[in-house]
């Protein structure tokens, strides 16, 4: 059934329903749902009264912490919109998202507020200290850009904006008014910037429909889950749409109690297992493979954990024996992306699952595959070609962006992925690759996904990505890999071996070495930037 009410009413219900129960454990700081709710009512408030009303975007720059998720709440409360950005960001990357969305009001990590003040259209800046956490959180914080934070303090000549206290907004302020309006279902809750994995960011426009539709959906995903008894670990950023959905407010539509960790990091994860065990864990394959590795090594139990649900990008069947035989439980590949709130297809929990793709449509979602070159055409079955979505998850546009908007938004509702899919007779798809990074050589279109499963074939080989450059007649391929240690192989034997799995066309003319490969947030290879660094190297 269609839902109603907005994310806000599923904070409010899990308050009722589980009003004792610890909702968010921050490094053993706990606070209980009915405790969320009030401070979320305070911190409503406190913004209320500086000004934030519906339809108004406000920024947060946060790592994982109770504060992110009561400032998420609280904005979302008032009918206006969130921003979600990644707080080693820097100057620069701030700057061009605070000016293309214009929030007027930011609620940031106070270490990076010089970056963020008098920026695009922040007034107000609201800052959050973390001092208490800080100890916990110093591996992560070496990666602040802290000389940029100090060069932006020395250079704020004109007079700064407000810098407002968070704890004592919030814990100054009464609970917002019980009878002020609601956000409505079809207003927007969500401004979610893309990974950025093939460009610049963009903004997607998420309402609160398409994010409780995804909620519920989830929900019929993985009927095993328990009301008001999982424990969810946010080990992925609530500033990625994955982590913020599949961490935060499905776990919240769920109960949960959610244990939040600023970044990924073995040791607490693994210390935090032994004091409050783990049901559901949403993550990506690199952290399921190094988290039952050092699980096994240590012998610590991770049998807590039944479900853990992997997305954004290919799970390697080895990653999902391991984590398997380790936990005892199931490790499932759903696909999805940013402007589909965000998960939408899924291996089956309930029956056969089938490894390497990943899965079948969510309900009320309907899948298509087209020709690329021209969407109203649709492929013949079993052809591989670019998958459509649609269905109540779908977003509703980029912000600032009609030109990009009316490209990927079809008439009927169809939302264009850029991958490029193959489906089976029994509707598993499974993904070939991004069309943007098809490399076109000599006349023949090579997925660098096929070249770099060729290249993980040969021993020796730990990481691969392949790319086009510029050559011959049109792109050539040329690859990047990181090796083992220690490994005798190198770039001619790697080509070499590389001539038994792929037609002549498709071996990289080069094969550079390189000490590791260029990832995103949330750690996507960035095809991308490996192509600039091979350009610029020549
Ligand atoms: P940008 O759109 O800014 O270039 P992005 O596409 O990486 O970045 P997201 O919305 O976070 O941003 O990611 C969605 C994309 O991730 C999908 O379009 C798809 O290419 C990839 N993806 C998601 N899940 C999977 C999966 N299970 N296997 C392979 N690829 C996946
Ligand atoms: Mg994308």
């Amino acid at each position: 059934a269609e839902p109603t009410g907005s994310l806000v009413d599923l904070l409010t219900d899990a308050a009722r329903r589980f009003g004792p129960r610890v909702a968010l454990d921050f490094y053993g700081a706990t606070t209980t749902y009915a405790g969320l709710a009030d401070q979320v009512a305070r911190a409503a408030e406190a913004l209320r009264r500086l000004g934030v009303g519906t339809g108004d975007r406000v920024a947060l720059v946060l790592p994982n912490c109770p504060q992110h998720v009561v400032a998420f709440y609280a904005v979302l409360r008032l009918g206006a919109v969130v921003v979600e950005h990644n707080p080693l960001y820097t100057a620069d990357e701030l700057a061009h998202q605070l000016t293309d969305h214009g929030a007027r009001v930011a609620v940031v990590w106070d270490k990076v507020a010089p970056l963020v003040a008098g920026r695009g259209a922040v007034e107000t800046v609201v800052a959050v200290d973390l001092t208490g956490a800080l100890p916990r959180l110093k591996r992560w914080a070496l990666r602040l850009p802290l000389p940029k934070v100090r060069a932006a303090r020395a250079a704020m000549t004109a007079p700064a904006p407000d810098t407002l206290s968070w704890s004592a907004l919030v814990s100054g302020a009464a609970p917002l008014a019980a009878d002020h309006p609601a956000p409505r279902p079809t207003d927007v809750a969500l401004l979610q910037y893309t990974g950025g994995t093939t460009g610049v960011p963009k903004g997607a426009v998420l309402t609160h429909r398409n994010l409780r539709a995804n909620a519920a959906q989830g929900r019929a995903w993985v009927p095993g889950l328990r009301d008001g008894a999982e424990t969810v670990y946010a080990v992925l950023p609530l500033f990625h749409a994955y982590g913020l959905t599949l961490c935060l407010t499905f776990a919240v539509s769920i109960g949960a109690t959610l244990v939040l960790f600023p970044r990924f990091d073995v040791d607490q994860v693994l210390d935090a297992a032994r004091r409050r065990p783990p049901t559901f864990l949403p993550a990506v394959p690199p952290i399921y493979a190094r988290l039952a590795t050092a699980a096994r090594e240590r012998g610590v139990d991770l049998t807590s954990v039944r479900y853990a649900i992997s997305g954004a990008m290919a799970l390697p069947p080895a990653t999902v024996d391991l984590w398997e035989s380790v936990t005892g439980g199931l490790l499932v590949e759903g696909y999805g992306m940013t402007e589909t709130s965000p998960i939408t297809l899924g291996n089956p929990v309930a029956s056969t699952r089938r490894p390497g793709t990943v899965g079948v449509p969510f309900p009320s979602t309907e899948v298509r595959l087209v020709d690329p070159e021209d969407p109203t055409r649709d492929r013949a079955p079993g052809e591989a070609g670019e998958l459509l979505v649609r269905g109540p998850q779908v977003f509703a546009g980029y912000w600032n962006r009609p030109d990009e908007t009316a490209r990927v938004l079809l008439p009927g509702g169809w939302l264009r992925t850029g991958d490029v899919v193959t489906m089976d007779a029994d509707g598993f798809v499974t993904v070939v690759d991004r069309i943007k990074e098809l490399i076109i050589t000599g006349g023949f279109n090579v997925y660098p996904s096929e070249v770099e499963e060729a290249l993980l074939r040969i021993p020796g080989v730990r990481e691969a990505a392949a790319v086009g450059v510029p050559g011959g007649d049109g792109e050539q391929v040329v690859a990047a890999v990181v090796l083992d240690p220690g490994v005798g192989a190198g770039p001619d034997s790697v080509r070499s071996a590389c001539r038994q799995h792929l037609a002549g066309y498709k071996v990289p003319r080069r094969v550079v070495v390189v000490e590791e490969l260029p990832r995103s947030q949330i750690g996507k290879v960035l095809r991308r930037e490996v192509r600039d660094r091979l350009l610029a190297e020549g």
